[in-house]
């Protein structure tokens, strides 16, 4: 029998609560990381796996995922995340969020909860009925708060210009090719932000019907999922689902620049290393995507208004350049250095 304590991407997991609902058909996962800096913090995922041990390995990456992001954005938040395991149908009724707010509840904050793949904000104003240990919720005009897909978007957005200053030399996106992997939220501002900046876009997703409406707002061009990741370009930005980036895939990338928003995007800690020898710069995608986390913090802590958002998130490109710093002096991939500045923040050195 494998238990949790024996999967690899266990490390040291403070808490993994299993919660089941027959009623309502829920079985979720809440998986704790870390309280080191703060509550764990991080979104809900509602997805079907084809296996229960899927859903498990999904919430330990994610939340230890959590984790380094928290503390390298320097919020007071410790790493967690959950996972809602979806029927084939998808069926989410208002019942089955609430029950997964009362298990939230339940663990008494040691756990906040927002939006991930599959839940909108809808579902969260569901999931707040039963729970206070909840961020992303709607605001009102020059609040705090609301979808986190925006903010994502805006720190992957700046921290794909610093990535091509620092590697291509370049001060804009104007006129530089990017390779979009996904057109969901997180993609779509990224796309909007990179096109206003004059970037040519190519734009993929396994929804056909999303990545063309995409292409009709960014002028970008549509091509599949399964040339996306092979694409001529200045930049790729995978901003759809992890562990893309393993060692086939690596070995067929074309472009200098890997950087964007989606969780997990190594395969492996070894993908980061493959990523270094092709001397592709990477954005470990933890430091990159946490414009999300900053907002829902702020929100939910209630310490600074839009203005400090925009200003926390401006703190992403200058953590990236300190990261590419410390591995160009040292010879260290990013991710490594990354992970190992994390692990220092939240006392696992
Ligand atoms: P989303 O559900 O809005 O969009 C994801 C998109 O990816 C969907 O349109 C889906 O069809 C597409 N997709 C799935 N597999 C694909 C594939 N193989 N090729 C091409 N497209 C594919 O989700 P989102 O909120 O935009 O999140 C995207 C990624 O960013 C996820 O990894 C998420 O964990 C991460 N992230 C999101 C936020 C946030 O604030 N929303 C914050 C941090 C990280």
């Amino acid at each position: 029998m494998t238990t949790p304590w024996g999967l690899p991407d266990f490390d040291e997991h403070e808490a993994i609560h299993f919660v089941t609902n027959e009623k309502c058909g829920l079985r979720a996962i809440v998986a704790v990381h870390s309280t080191h800096l703060g509550p764990a913090a991080g979104g809900c995922r509602f997805w079907h796996y084809a296996k229960d041990e899927e859903a498990l390995v999904d919430a330990l990456r994610l939340s230890r995922g959590m984790s380094y992001k928290n503390a390298m954005a320097g919020l007071p938040l410790g790493g967690g995340k959950s996972v809602i395991l979806a029927n084939e149908e998808r069926n989410k009724s208002p019942d089955l969020l609430h029950a997964f707010g009362k298990a939230v509840e339940e663990l008494g904050g040691r756990y906040i909860t927002a939006e991930d793949v599959g839940i909108s904000v809808s579902d969260m104003i569901e999931v707040a009925r039963s729970t206070r240990y909840v961020a992303g919720l709607p605001n009102s005009p020059g609040d705090v708060g609301g979808d986190p897909g925006p903010h994502t978007s805006l720190g992957v957005f700046l921290g794909i210009k610093a990535a091509v200053k620092w590697a291509l030399g370049k001060d804009s996106l104007k006129g530089l090719h990017i390779a979009l992997q996904g057109a969901g939220s997180v993609a779509t501002g990224v796309a909007l932000h990179a096109c206003a900046e004059g970037a040519n876009l190519s734009i993929a997703d396994v929804d056909e019907a999303k990545a063309k409406k995409l292409v009709q707002r960014s002028g970008g061009k549509l091509v599949s999922p399964d040339e996306i990741l092979t694409l001529e370009a200045d930049v790729l930005s995978p901003c759809a689902l992890g562990a893309i980036l393993n060692e086939a895939s690596i070995a067929k990338l074309n472009v200098p620049v890997v950087a964007g928003g989606a969780n997990n995007q190594l395969a492996t800690p070894e993908d980061g290393e493959r990523l270094y020898e092709r001397k592709i710069l990477y954005a470990p995608d933890y430091v990159i995507n946490a414009g999300g986390i900053i907002n829902v913090c702020t929100e939910y802590l209630g310490d600074g208004d839009a203005s400090v958002v925009r200003r926390r998130i401006e703190g992403i490109p200058v953590r990236l350049e300190q990261i590419w710093s410390e591995g160009a002096e040292t010879g260290r991939d990013p991710a490594s250095v990354a992970d190992a500045m994390a692990q220092r923040l939240i006392g696992r050195a």
